[in-house]
């Protein structure tokens, strides 16, 4: 595990609850459903006591990641994340070894949480004879260390999160049997989105009628298309100065005027 641990090791992720824009009704159960668990193991004994596993299934780009990680923030725990596509291509043949060292470390560093990305390609309900022997093999001891490690007392959280949740076999669906849906942004959410990423870097200067047509052009959009926008959009005042100097050398920060709504449109061409 030493010299993959960077890659899957987040000792203190920095997302909060305000960094997700929207998703309310996915945050307030998580809260209770997770993190109260994992903060709190002694109050979810019995008939409280937890279910394995989070399910977090819904379109590409709308903020699962982002969800994982707020929730280790939240319960202070270590943050674990892997895809599993990469467990069975990248790690071909040495895939069981990891899921066995990933499982072993996070039952030493409790709480924590163990995100898997793409967890239907792992876990999913293909048949046996077209299935690869090694991949079944994986799968079997994903299931094991699963059942080993994230029940009885363990503070360990394993969160799958899929845009296929219907490939899930009916073991894997067992496991994480809390399912949440995590939809595409709403139109405020996705406002919100494009407001917090400019306020950061202190160049929020659109008005509310600039904010509404971007809110009505952006139908459709995930969290992650949204941010895209925005970093296109952000490079629109420093290509005019640029332009302006001949090249980039002499750019300052102060000479660039504020990003418009026309820089929106067009990055949205
Ligand atoms: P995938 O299914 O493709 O793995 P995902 O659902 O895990 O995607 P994230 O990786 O969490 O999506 O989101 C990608 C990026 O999009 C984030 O880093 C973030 O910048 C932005 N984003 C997506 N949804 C939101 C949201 N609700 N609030 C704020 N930012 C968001």
């Amino acid at each position: 595990l030493e010299h993959i641990s960077n890659e899957i090791i987040d000792k203190a992720p920095n997302v909060t609850w305000g960094d997700i824009a929207g998703l309310g009704h996915a945050k307030k159960s998580i809260q209770e459903l997770v993190v109260w668990p994992l903060k709190r193991p002694d109050l979810f004994a019995g008939v409280r006591s937890p279910g394995k596993g989070l399910l977090l299934f819904g379109p590409p780009g709308t903020g699962k990641t982002l969800l994982g990680k707020a929730i280790a923030a939240e319960a202070n725990a270590t943050f674990f994340s892997i895809s599993a596509s990469s467990l069975t291509s990248k790690w071909i043949g040495e895939g069981e070894k990891l899921v066995r060292a990933l499982f072993g470390v996070a039952g030493c560093r409790q709480p924590a949480v163990i995100f898997i990305d793409e967890v239907d390609s792992l876990l999913s309900q293909r048949k046996s004879d077209g299935e690869h022997e090694s991949s079944r093999r994986l799968k079997t001891e994903f299931l094991v260390q699963m059942e080993g490690c994230c029940g009885g007392d363990e503070r360990v959280l394993l969160i799958g999160a899929t845009n296929r949740p219907q490939e899930l076999d009916e073991a894997a669906r067992r496991r994480l049997s809390k399912r949440l849906y995590i939809p595409l942004p709403t139109a405020g959410a996705r406002a919100a989105i494009v407001q917090n990423l400019l306020q950061k870097d202190g160049l929020m200067n659109l008005s509310d009628s600039d904010m509404d047509s971007i809110r009505a052009k952006t139908k459709g959009y995930s969290g992650s298309d949204v941010k895209n926008l925005v970093k296109e959009a952000s490079l629109g005042p420093l290509r005019e100065a640029a332009m302006m100097h001949g090249n980039i050398d002499t750019v300052t920060r102060d000479q660039m005027r504020p990003i418009t709504l026309s820089d929106f449109e067009n990055a949205l061409h």
